[in-house]
C-alpha cells in the first residue's frame, strides 16, 4: 500500500516537472533598426520627413512580424520588440503582431538599442541592422551617431550589433539571429561565430541589390525559427575584463568636449580612451562620449 503511494507520488512529481518545463516558453528580445530593412538604400527613407519614410516603416513593421512569427513557431511565449532607430518611434503599433510588446522612444539610459533587456531573456534577435562606420559596399553604415569613426573594446572594432551583443552577453544571453545587409551579416559572423543571418540586400557602393520584401520576410521567419529551435548552439558574446574602449570621433571639438567624461583620456588627435573593469561602466561612458 505504502509502496504504491510512493510510486504514485513520484509519478506526480516528475509529471508536474515535465509539464512546467514544457510550459516555460522562450522569452525573446528583438531589437529593430531601420537601415538594414529590405529596400532601404537612402537616409531620406529612414528619416521622419522623408517622402518614402511611411512606406518603409510599414516594411520595417512587417519584417519585425516575420521575426515574431518565427519565434512563436519555435515556442516563444514572451516577446519584447525594441524600436531602435532614429526617434525609436517607427514601428506601427497596430500593425505589429499582437503577441509582442513594443518598447518605444529613448529612455535616456545607456542600454539604448537594448533598453528593456535583463537576465530573464533566453535569446536576442537583431532585425534591420547595418554595418559599422567606414564599411565599404554597405548601406547607410555608421556606428550609433554620425560622430563616431570607430569604437573598439579590447582591440575589437565593433558595429552596433557588437556593442548590443556585449550588453546581451553581460546578462548571459546569446544573439542568435541577425538580418540586414550582407556587410553586417559578415561582420556578425566574424564577431560571434555561430549566428543565423539573413542578408536582405547586398551593397554595391551605396546602391543595393534587394530581395523582394515578401521573400525577405519568409527567410527571416524561417531563420528565426531555426535559430530558436537550436538555442544551445549559440554562446553569449563576451570579451574578457578589464575593458579598454578606444573611441575615434570625427570632430576635434567633440574629442575635446568628451575628454572631460570622468575617466576618459585623450590618446590621439581624434581619439579617446576609457578603461574599466565593469562592462556596464564602459557602456555608460560610450553613451556619453559618442
Ligand atoms: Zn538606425
Amino acid at each position: 500500500m505504502k509502496k504504491i503511494f510512493v510510486i504514485i507520488l513520484i509519478f506526480l512529481i516528475t509529471g508536474t516537472l515535465a509539464y512546467t518545463q514544457s510550459e516555460k516558453g522562450k522569452k525573446v528580445f528583438i531589437s529593430v533598426d531601420m537601415e538594414g530593412i529590405t529596400g532601404v538604400v537612402h537616409w531620406e527613407e529612414v528619416s521622419r520627413d522623408g517622402k518614402d519614410y511611411d512606406y518603409f516603416r510599414k516594411i520595417m513593421t512587417k519584417e519585425t512580424n516575420a521575426a515574431i512569427e518565427g519565434a512563436l513557431e519555435a515556442g516563444a511565449t514572451d516577446i519584447l520588440v525594441r524600436d531602435s532607430h532614429g526617434s525609436a518611434r517607427n514601428i506601427l503599433p497596430d500593425m505589429l503582431d499582437r503577441n509582442a510588446k513594443l518598447l518605444r522612444d529613448w529612455s535616456g539610459g545607456f542600454k539604448s538599442m537594448m533598453e528593456g533587456i535583463d537576465e530573464t531573456f533566453d535569446a536576442v534577435i537583431f532585425i534591420g541592422y547595418h554595418a559599422k562606420a567606414g564599411t565599404p559596399n554597405a548601406l547607410l553604415e555608421h556606428t550609433m551617431s554620425g560622430n563616431v569613426t570607430d569604437i573598439s573594446i579590447n582591440g575589437v572594432s565593433l558595429p552596433e550589433a557588437g556593442i548590443n551583443a556585449l550588453i546581451a552577453g553581460y546578462y548571459d544571453i546569446p544573439v542568435v539571429f541577425l538580418s540586414g545587409d550582407l556587410a553586417i551579416c559578415n561582420q556578425a559572423k566574424e564577431l560571434f561565430g555561430e549566428i543565423e543571418t539573413v542578408a536582405v540586400k547586398e551593397g554595391i557602393g551605396s546602391s543595393a541589390l534587394n530581395l523582394h520584401p515578401e521573400v525577405a520576410r519568409g527567410k527571416i521567419r524561417e531563420g528565426v525559427k531555426k535559430a530558436l529551435l537550436e538555442l544551445d548552439k549559440y554562446k553569449p558574446y563576451k570579451l574578457a575584463p578589464p575593458y579598454t574602449m578606444v573611441l575615434k570621433l570625427k570632430k576635434e571639438e567633440l574629442v575635446h568636449e568628451k575628454s572631460f567624461y570622468p575617466g576618459a583620456e585623450r590618446t590621439g588627435d581624434w581619439e579617446l580612451s576609457y578603461k574599466n573593469e565593469n562592462l556596464m561602466e564602459v557602456m555608460k561612458a560610450f553613451h556619453r562620449m559618442r
